[in-house]
């Protein structure tokens, strides 16, 4: 793919600075931006309120918030889809009203839920719609194509010359994120990409998006309404509230353990601690030893891969006599046991200054102390 890469894809237009490969993500900044719709007209609330918002290169920063709270304006506003009535919104330092629309748009991939393929186009053609503006030669087209196919987990010669008709639903959906990403955008911007799929396909996308996301370094700028989605994707989670205001932008590890008020608390839900246990692994806990003595020291305990994660470990536990479960590498060796004070511990230790037990989860449903640090922004 690196071999691919070169700032000359990008055209005369278009600063040259990007470097190819892993570094190659934007740096996305929203100073103060405010948009107002129907301009004049008293009244109306603001669809993005005041925006301040600083991604880095290379980032996922997922915006989640209810129908709305104005997401899909905020990313719009990125390729200048959408102007801002005041702020600006900065690339890599510059500010897009300055730039030209139409390079712009071809050096930020855009992924939107119903995926708009060209029907009568074939894969390929779909795939290579922004090299070929960009007078890519044909043989580098090919190739492209075809990296990127195999990247996004379909076989090229199955799939290249078939139109989108000819495809299931999880598969456009691939040949649209293949297509956003032809060009190697230092920018990529997806609304609601896998909201249409059913929740396997779904599952399978998200896993080939971030592998494929962590191989191309791009930044990520990804709306969903789906609180899980966030959590799993993001590297911050930007919580918007109705009126287009931020309400928390934080790492999901952080948004979790310490929501920033009862709004956010209530959206990442009064599961939240078990949501916590999905971002860490077994191998992060201090593990008991293995029971010594009997014919079979592990007797009457399920096990579990250290690869799992601490919510599996859990559920593998609760689901043994003994509330334990025996940790095994991928050889199967066990490494030792994980029992409910393990993944107790492991909670608080994560975040002393906020520890939550069970009870203080039911009874935080719906009110949060403020704690910890990190980079929460008032509402
Ligand atoms: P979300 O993507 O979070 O559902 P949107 O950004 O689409 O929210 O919309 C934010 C607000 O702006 C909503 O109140 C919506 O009705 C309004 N809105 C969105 N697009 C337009 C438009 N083109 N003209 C007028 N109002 C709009
Ligand atoms: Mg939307």
């Amino acid at each position: 793919m690196s071999a691919e890469s070169g700032p000359s894809a990008l055209g005369p237009d278009v600063p040259q600075a990007v470097p190819p490969a892993k570094a190659r993500g934007a740096a996305v900044e929203f100073q103060h931006v405010t948009v107002r719709y129907g301009a004049g007209q008293d009244g109306l609330p603001a669809a993005v309120n005041d925006l301040c918002l600083s991604i880095s290169p290379s980032e996922i920063c997922v915006l989640v918030g209810p129908s709305g709270c104005g997401k899909t304006t905020t990313l719009r506003l990125v390729n200048r889809l959408v102007e801002p009535t005041g702020g600006q919104v900065l690339i890599d330092g510059q500010d897009v009203a300055g730039l030209d629309p139409v390079p712009l748009r071809r050096r930020i991939g855009y992924v939107i839920q119903h995926i708009g393929l060209f029907p009568h186009q074939t894969v390929a053609e779909n795939v290579g719609a922004v090299p070929r503006l960009l007078k890519w030669p044909t043989g580098r087209i090919r190739r492209r194509v075809d990296d990127l196919l195999a990247l996004i987990g379909l076989d090229p010669a199955r799939v290249r010359d078939r139109y989108p008709a000819q495809l299931s639903g999880g598969e456009r959906q691939r040949v649209g994120v293949a297509r956003a990403l032809a060009a190697e955008p230092p920018l990529l911007l997806m609304d609601e990409p896998f909201a249409a799929v059913d929740p396997v396909v779904r599952e399978l996308l998200q896993d080939e998006f971030l592998r494929l996301q962590r191989a191309l370094g791009t930044t990520v700028l990804f709306v969903t309404h789906d609180v899980d989605e966030a959590i799993k994707l993001a590297t911050r989670v930007a919580v918007m509230r109705h009126g287009g205001r931020l309400a928390q932008f934080s790492s999901p590890a952080e948004l979790l353990a310490c929501p920033a008020d009862e709004y956010v608390a209530r959206f990442v839900g009064a599961d939240r601690t078990l949501k916590r246990l999905a971002l860490i692994t077994v191998g992060d806990l201090t593990l008991d030893d293995t029971p010594v003595g009997g014919s079979d020291p592990a007797d009457g305990m399920s096990t579990v891969s250290v690869a799992a994660s601490a919510r599996d470990a859990l559920a593998a536990a609760l689901a043994s006599p003994a509330l334990a479960a025996v940790v095994v590498d991928a050889t199967g060796r066990r490494l030792g046991v994980v029992a409910l004070h393990t993944i107790a511990t492991a909670l608080a230790a994560q975040t002393p200054s906020t520890r939550t037990s069970a009870a203080e989860v039911l009874a935080n449903a719906g009110r949060v102390t403020p704690g910890g640090n990190g980079e929460r922004v008032a509402p």
